[in-house]
């Protein structure tokens, strides 16, 4: 019997099919060794973040799909399984039941809070709550934005940050040939927000961005970037950190801060909408009664070696009027139960991939990749590095591996989730999409309803 299952190829789920999903197939591929893959996916549609987060008008790393694809394609052994939600369609325990291992690619889908009072107000919202929406992610594309008014201000100076103020900034025909489906773009397009406040608690040797995201400002129709000359006055221990050490990026930040302020001085641009780069500010409250009109932020010191400067409130308080609130402040993984969760970092723990429990001891055929492994940094292609290492931590398990005696993992599938979207149902709703879209010119237009694609696909 031993023998048997010993013979048979090794039965992999993963759970989740975003980049970091994709990463662990490529990885897992390579190994060559006999192997049935099962990607389990909440949505419909596969590529996560890559779909529903990277920004609709960056069309390059939109790309990566066709990448993403070729894996799927590479072998017979992997199958898509759409449209099935992990606790609610099946449990995870059922799942891991009929394989040798699992890998819990699910990333990180909520922002941080930012404990304050007034932060639940009307028009407060998450980052990830409007980047969901204006990628037409299913499930945010109820959500309601009051553009209305003039002002927005985002808080936090990531990347995110500065793709929420692009998509803020941008003229409707500038956004028109982006990946943003029609009925949202209806909605954008009728956006009164003229000044956008892109706020940051630390100064600009720290900020978070990176230059080529930063510098695409500098492209915009109606948009001027604002900072104020006073912020680019930075020590000298801090430059000569930042001369000497490896990374460069914020010194080219400074760079283009510089060059920014500069063209401000320039008072014969024509362009109406602002986008003001603030520094040091902690926000302290968000002030409003029902809705945020203003908020009180802490003027920061900042302290700390040069490699790691700390912002510290002080009792000097600076105040924004505005009409909308985003905050950017990072991302949090969420909890599957069963399965060990660090509540604090929002990932699982893990050792190189490798689940542990409250022991601090592997959890034996459990694996993790991507951002719900080490939190959310890096760019998509970050991921890969992550992915190989949890699949070599695999590779290395192997011997040890339990193998599971359990068969029939494809009725259990046929019989317990009935709705279940396969990776050739998804290449029909991927045609349609980019056939709609080239009407448009467009990459595509999105199906934004789970129902509507269901019943394209004629599931139901
Ligand atoms: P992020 O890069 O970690 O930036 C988070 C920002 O929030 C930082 O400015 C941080 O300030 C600030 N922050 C955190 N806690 C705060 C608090 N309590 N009060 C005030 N400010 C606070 O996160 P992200 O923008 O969500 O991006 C996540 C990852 O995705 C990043 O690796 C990013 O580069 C990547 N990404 C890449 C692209 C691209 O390549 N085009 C696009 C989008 C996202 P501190 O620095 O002081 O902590």
């Amino acid at each position: 019997m031993n023998d048997q299952i010993n013979d048979t190829p090794y039965k992999i789920a993963i759970i989740g099919a975003g980049p970091s999903g994709f990463y662990v197939v490529d990885a897992l591929l390579k190994l060559n060794i006999p192997l049935e893959i099962f990607m389990f996916e909440k949505l419909p549609t596969p590529y996560g973040l890559l779909r529903g987060g990277v920004a609709p008008d960056h069309f390059k790393m939109k790309n990566l799909e066709s990448y993403f694809e070729k894996i799927a394609y590479k072998s017979q052994s992997f199958h898509f399984i759409g449209n099935c939600e992990i606790e609610k369609d099946v449990k995870i325990g059922a799942i891991r039941r009929y394989v040798d291992a699992t890998f819990i690619t699910t990333g990180a889908n909520h922002s941080r809070d930012l404990n304050i009072p007034g932060e639940n107000l009307k028009n407060s919202h998450t980052a990830a709550s409007f980047v969901a929406w204006y990628n037409g992610h299913p499930d945010f594309v109820n959500e309601s934005f009051d553009l209305s008014g003039k002002s927005a201000v985002i808080i936090g100076q990531g990347n995110v940050a500065l793709d929420i103020a692009r998509i803020l900034a941008k003229t409707p025909d500038e956004l028109s040939n982006s990946e943003i489906p029609e009925s949202i773009l209806n909605k954008l397009k009728k956006s009164n927000i003229q000044t956008i406040h892109i706020v940051g608690r630390r100064g600009p040797a720290q900020s978070k961005f990176t230059p080529n995201e930063f510098n695409e400002f500098s492209h915009l129709k109606n948009a001027k970037v604002i900072v104020d000359p006073n912020d680019l006055n930075i020590e000298k221990s801090v430059i000569d950190y930042l001369t000497t050490s490896n990374t460069k990026k914020n010194l080219k930040n400074i760079e283009l801060l510089k060059n920014y302020s500069l063209e401000i001085n320039n008072k014969t641009s024509p362009k109406t909408k602002t986008i003001n780069i603030h520094f040091h500010l902690s926000p302290i409250e968000f002030k409003g009664i029902e809705k945020i009109d203003s908020i009180e932020f802490s003027v920061n010191q900042m302290t700390g070696p040069a490699s790691d400067r700390k912002a510290v409130l002080t009792s000097k308080k600076e105040t924004i009027s505005t009409n909308i609130v985003f905050r950017s402040i990072g991302y949090l993984g969420s909890k599957i139960d069963t399965i060990p969760f660090d509540e604090k970092k929002g990932i699982i723990p893990n050792t190189l991939g490798r689940v542990t429990n409250s022991h601090n001891k592997a959890e034996k055929g459990l694996y993790v990749a991507g951002w719900i492994k080490r939190g959310p940094s890096g760019v998509i292609g970050s991921n890969k590095r992550c992915a190989s290492e949890s699949v070599n931590a695999f590779s290395e398990d192997l011997n040890k591996l339990t193998r599971s005696k359990n068969r029939g993992l494809e009725q259990f599938i046929a019989s317990t989730i009935k709705q279940k979207v396969t990776f050739n149902d998804w290449k029909k709703l991927d045609l349609h999409e980019k056939r709609e879209g080239s009407k448009k010119g467009k990459p595509r237009e999105k199906f934004i309803s789970v129902q509507n694609m269901l019943k394209f696909l004629e599931i139901i």
